[in-house]
């Protein structure tokens, strides 16, 4: 580039070259790790319900996971637009509180549909553009309701459980052809879903001081903490990482500390 260009500088990230796709990428987790992914280099597009309002650098579509034709649609046009795709990531989850006896079963369906069977859809569409990368990487948002036993969880923390044995199984079954496949397991994480529960509470700034002092290291994970963790994941430096399951928690899965 002649100095005095116009033009932008290209981009030196570790993901120059590499497309990848994020639902539930226009909030939240989603939202830091597609602009995170877009600062290092990669081509991004986000499938989320609703996308408008989002960086201009980010593609967008419309997709609900718990859609068959609407995922194949979206991860086929995702894939047109981006040129290929080399990493997905299956973010896009719903929460649900109460016990067994709470939930009923249209509930646990529903949950389920976008949790669990969400990844499996998107995964499958994008199956054959994966087979074709030379740095394919599957990372889904698991949890860590998915192994913790928390109360009033039951429905959530089995969809969480089920995204846990299906990252394990998938790097299994994929690791042959070149495609690795990981998970996070957030803590409770400060996105705009965990503000919204917070809104709900009658004292939300007491409520978020209780919440902030039940984490091992007093605070919330950041969104972008998270991000970082799956752009990790996602990335050719962790190019021996398959089946990995990254706490980013506070160390809320790995110490065992008193409450505060
Ligand atoms: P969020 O509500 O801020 O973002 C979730 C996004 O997913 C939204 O943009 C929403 O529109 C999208 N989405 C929901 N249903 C969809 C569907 N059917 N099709 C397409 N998109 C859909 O929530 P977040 O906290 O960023 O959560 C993201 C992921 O992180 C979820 O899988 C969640 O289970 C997981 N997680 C969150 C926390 C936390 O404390 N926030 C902790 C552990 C795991």
């Amino acid at each position: 580039m002649t100095m005095g260009s116009e033009q932008e500088a290209p981009s030196r990230g570790e993901f120059t070259g590499l497309s990848a796709i994020v639902t539930g990428g226009a909030s939240g987790i989603g939202l830091a790790t597609a602009n995170l992914l877009a600062d290092r280099g990669a081509a991004v597009a986000v499938l989320d319900l609703r996308v408008d309002g989002l960086p201009e650098r980010l593609a967008r579509f419309a997709v609900d996971v718990a859609d068959d034709d609407s995922v194949t649609a979206g991860v086929a046009a995702a894939a047109d637009r981006l040129g290929g795709i080399d990493i997905v990531v299956n973010n896009a989850g719903i929460g649900a509180q109460g016990t067994v006896a709470d939930n009923d079963l249209d509930e646990w369906r529903r949950v389920f549909e976008i949790n669990v069977f969400g990844i499996v859809r998107v995964t499958r569409a994008a199956l054959p553009y994966l087979r074709k990368s030379e740095a394919a990487s599957v990372v889904n948002t698991c949890s860590i309701a998915a192994t913790a036993g928390i109360p009033q969880r039951a429905l959530y923390s089995a969809s969480k459980g089920a995204v846990l044995s299906l990252t394990q199984a998938m790097a299994a079954d994929h690791i042959a052809e070149g495609i690795r496949v990981n998970c996070v397991t957030p803590g409770t994480a400060d996105t705009p879903w965990v503000g919204r529960l917070l809104d709900s509470a009658p004292d939300p700034a007491a409520e978020r001081a209780a919440l902030n002092a039940r984490q091992p290291h007093g605070r919330l994970v950041s969104a972008d903490e998270v991000a970082a963790g799956i752009v990790y994941l996602a990335s050719p430096l962790s190019g021996s990482n398959t089946a990995t399951v990254l706490p980013v928690d506070g160390g809320m899965q790995n110490l065992r500390l008193r409450p505060r």
